[in-house]
């Protein structure tokens, strides 16, 4: 039988700002231009990270469940990605109420999360700073990270999620 995962990361976010992208790009270290926005997903993934070997189940969700969809998908995650697309407002005003609903599902635990700000490569559309990113991140006492699934120099997407495994087992180690 499989070995079961060790840390299962869910990824929310408005519809579009790149979930499956970011996810896929993590994967394959491909960018692929269309998915189906209604499509959940999950993939089953082995990384090393810092010379260890960490088994993940990745929940690549729609972005457009119900408020019980998405509460059943943060009961059974271990850490979380947050993401929204910079060049969308919309989308970062989502974030706050989606990190109180992950808080009141988790409580009382502390929860392992990652703010991903997404299509850093439409800098010249861009409507949200990265100071407010950062300034949220700081408010929700998480990493952040801006970064582009069609344009990923230097690894940040696979970045963000080494550094959500590694909360996740840093908290693990903790309780
Ligand atoms: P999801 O609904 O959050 O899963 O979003 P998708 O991954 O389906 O992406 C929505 C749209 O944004 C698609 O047309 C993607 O090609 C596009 N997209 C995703 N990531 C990026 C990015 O980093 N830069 C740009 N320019 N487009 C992106
Ligand atoms: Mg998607």
């Amino acid at each position: 039988m499989a070995k079961s995962p060790e840390v299962k990361l869910a990824v929310f976010g408005k519809a579009g700002v790149g979930k499956s992208a970011l996810v896929v790009r993590f994967l394959t270290r491909r960018f692929i231009w269309e998915y189906d926005p209604t499509l959940e997903s999950t993939y089953r993934h082995q990384a090393n990270i810092d010379d260890e070997v960490v088994t993940m189940e990745i929940l690549d969700t729609a972005g457009q469940e119900d408020i019980q969809q998405k509460e059943g998908h943060m009961r059974w995650g271990d850490g979380f990605i947050i993401v929204y697309d910079i060049t969308d407002r919309g989308s970062f005003e989502e974030v706050a109420p989606l990190r109180t609903l992950l808080e009141e599902v988790k409580k009382p635990k502390n929860v392992p999360l990652v703010l991903v700000g997404n299509k850093s490569d439409l800098d010249h559309i861009r409507q949200v700073t990265t100071e407010e990113g950062e300034r949220l991140a700081a408010e929700m006492a998480c990493a952040f990270y801006e970064c582009s699934a069609c344009a990923d120099e230097g690894g940040v997407v696979a970045e963000a999620f080494h550094e959500l495994c590694r909360e996740v087992r840093r908290r693990k180690a903790v309780q």
